[in-house]
């Protein structure tokens, strides 16, 4: 499960914490184009690693990078053959580059990049190129691309009803034929699938493996399916069969013997592919607590798949920022405490809540499906029964923050939709810590709080799971945000600072947040509809009281948060309802809350957030170039360290990326 951050709250982080931050006049905007901002990352505290752990970091981040074109093929089979011709249209050409159409083309090339292929990493729809087919054609006779290739390309390209989108998420039609993303092999039906996988699976299994999470379906010469998996000797085995050697390389390393022992089992299930070995390396990662040095490499989230069960590639290297981590090992270490004083139904209650282990970390590299775009926060493994038996990791990345953060400074966006000066301060002086201390909250102790009653179905909220889970764990966050414990515990030192937290949750919930949808669109994505839920629930129930009121200066709608602490009292209230939801199994309540207060828009409204955020050109999506990373060898061809350095620029990172990392 993944964190992912939403702009209008990232942009509204303004300056408050200067610690992490190594080198003042760290460049952090490298790139602008479409919707997209790349920014760059700072890697505090790399150089005062040991040596020891510096190569192991470098090894892993080799076998992150070589995993780069799995995701490429997982996500459309047109990704990879297209990339490489558009790569040498865009190095060769030799007309002038600051032609309109070269522009256009160079604007599709920088969006295929960084959705990892021809769809929007978020929208998921199909790019729509704003250069001409005769350019392209003439370009690719000029790189000797052959003829038939060239037409098919084209048509990728140019042809709206070629893999028009990724993930196909639309009620009433074959989600696996209108999807193009590559898990299915063409003809393959969302029918046969599912009946493949109810023959497959065992539910009396108490610990299942992950089902279909590393594999292809393909139909063979008889007609019938079978997964075809990625291992070695099958789906991208020449990329796997690096990602092995890297890791074979780190593990001499290693920091710990678990440490080791987590090495040795994703090799052993890269080899094999077989998915009870990757259940075993997840248990003893998860265990796993004493490394500083981490990392996930392999098949992890399934969001690219339209059933749910194919795990797309990712690799996170990273490593523990110890003095920020203290703040969630208090939060975890109190977790019992928490969930004792939930303003929830004491039968909802967990009466023993496992410790989730969480931490503050750095990352060191983004790959695959974390790259360019990448989370805030991961909690993993995502097996439920590992989770259960054996505890999660839950993590924030700290230093992707932290660029969000100063990449926002000066951008516009508080002086435009913050009501008044004094909110203004508020937001700069708090907003950095309890935006982080929030995140906390939701993945340490939200997520894993409450109990189901006896008998209840886990999947029982059905479509509407997500955003009521989503919800839930926003709840306990925003409840506790304002809680004297966090004072008592000395996580904040002013009793005020919750206030900035939930000025900026309600003004994104009610408003900013829409810049993101289209004019005439609903809610769709659960997190969105999450914050929506929240806001607009607490400025309904909050009426009699003016709990919450729009304020309109100048013809602009702001927001006014009149009494925070009644504020905190809906938040508990909702909680309260959203857990008997759950626990009973509530579809029909989940249903009435999500589709009254969580996917409907307000016009008027929409238009108004579009036309003020269009003056501030922001971009609605960011993500992220990497550091490089420079090995020293000796004489005899020995890793002696690893330098970091910082700079490369975002076409100069991708054809990097394409020329070294693939075949
Ligand atoms: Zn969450």
């Amino acid at each position: 499960m993944m964190k992912k951050i939403l702009i209008g709250a990232a942009a509204l982080l303004t300056m408050a914490n200067m610690n992490a931050n190594e080198d003042k006049n760290f460049n952090y905007k490298v790139d602008r184009f479409a919707d997209i901002e790349v920014l760059a990352y700072e890697v505090p505290g790399f150089k005062d690693l040991t040596p020891q752990q510096r190569k192991l970091v470098y090894y892993l981040t080799e076998a992150a990078q070589w995993g780069r074109d799995i995701l490429w093929y997982q996500n459309c089979e047109a990704n990879m053959p297209l990339r490489q011709e558009l790569e040498k249209v865009y190095t060769n050409y030799s007309g002038d580059r600051n032609s309109q159409e070269f522009k256009a083309f160079e604007k599709y090339m920088k969006q295929v990049w960084f959705g990892n292929g021809i769809h929007h990493h978020y929208s998921m729809d199909k790019f729509v190129p704003e250069f001409s087919s005769e350019f392209l054609s003439a370009e690719f006779a000029k790189n000797g691309v052959d003829d038939d290739v060239a037409a098919y390309l084209l048509d990728v390209v140019f042809n709206p009803e070629a893999y028009p989108k990724r993930v196909n998420q639309a009620d009433g039609v074959d989600l696996i034929t209108t999807s193009a993303c590559n898990f299915y092999a063409p003809g393959i039906t969302q029918e046969e699938v599912e009946n493949f996988y109810a023959q497959m699976k065992d539910t009396t299994d108490l610990t299942p493996i992950s089902y279909g999470l590393n594999s292809r379906i393909v139909r063979d010469a008889n007609g019938n399916l079978h997964e075809s998996k990625f291992k070695v000797g099958g789906e991208c085995s020449k990329h796997i069969e690096r990602i092995i050697e890297n890791l074979q390389k780190a593990l001499p390393y290693a920091e710990n013997d678990a440490q080791k022992k987590t090495i040795e089992l994703l090799i052993d299930y890269y080899k094999t592919g077989d998915l009870k070995t990757f259940d075993d390396y997840s248990i003893v990662w998860a265990e796993d607590t004493n490394s500083q040095v981490d990392f996930i490499n392999g098949f992890i989230e399934s969001y690219g798949d339209p059933l749910g069960m194919k795990g797309s590639w990712e690799s996170i290297v990273n490593y523990k920022n110890i003095p920020a981590s203290q703040r969630t090992e208090t939060v975890s270490n109190n977790a019992q405490w928490f969930e004792d004083h939930s303003p929830v139904d004491p039968r909802f209650r967990k009466a023993k809540v496992k410790g989730v282990s969480a931490k503050v970390i750095n990352a060191a590299i983004l790959a695959g499906d974390a790259y360019p775009a990448t989370p805030i926060g991961i909690n993993l493994p995502n097996s439920n029964w590992i989770r259960a038996q054996h505890g999660s990791k839950s993590v924030t990345i700290e230093n992707i923050t932290e660029a969000y953060d100063m990449a926002s400074h000066g951008n516009g966006f508080n002086e435009e939709f913050v009501i008044d000066e004094p909110t203004r301060k508020l937001l700069e002086d708090y907003l950095f810590i309890t935006d982080n201390l929030h995140t906390d909250l939701h993945e340490c102790l939200g997520h894993a709080s409450g109990q189901l009653l006896p008998g209840v179905d886990p999947d029982a909220l059905k479509a509407h799971g997500s955003t009521l889970e989503e919800a839930r764990a926003d709840l306990f966050a925003l409840y506790y945000l304002a809680d004297p414990k966090l004072l008592e515990l000395g996580l904040l030192d002013n009793p005020e600072a919750y206030k900035a937290e939930y000025y900026k949750y309600i003004l994104n919930g009610l408003m900013t947040q829409l810049m993101r949808i289209e004019p005439g669109k609903d809610i769709e994505e659960a997190h969105m509809r999450n914050r929506k839920l929240i806001s607009e629930w607490a400025y309904e129930k909050g009426k009699p009281d003016n709990v919450i009121e729009y304020v309109t200066i100048d013809g602009k709608t702001y927001i006014k948060i009149n009494d925070y602490e009644k504020l905190r009292q809906l938040f508990g209230q909702l909680l309260g309802e959203i857990q008997r939801i759950k626990s009973e199994g509530d579809y029909e309540a989940g249903r009435q809350l999500v589709e009254t207060y969580a996917v409907k828009v307000d016009p008027k409204l929409h238009q108004e957030v579009l036309d003020r955020y269009a003056k501030l050109d922001i971009a609605p999506y960011k993500g992220f170039v990497n550091p490089v990373y420079k090995p020293q060898f000796d004489a005899n061809g020995e890793l002696i360290d690893v330098e970091i350095t910082y700079g490369e620029d975002y076409p100069t990172q991708m054809l990097r990326l394409s020329k070294e990392y693939s075949f």
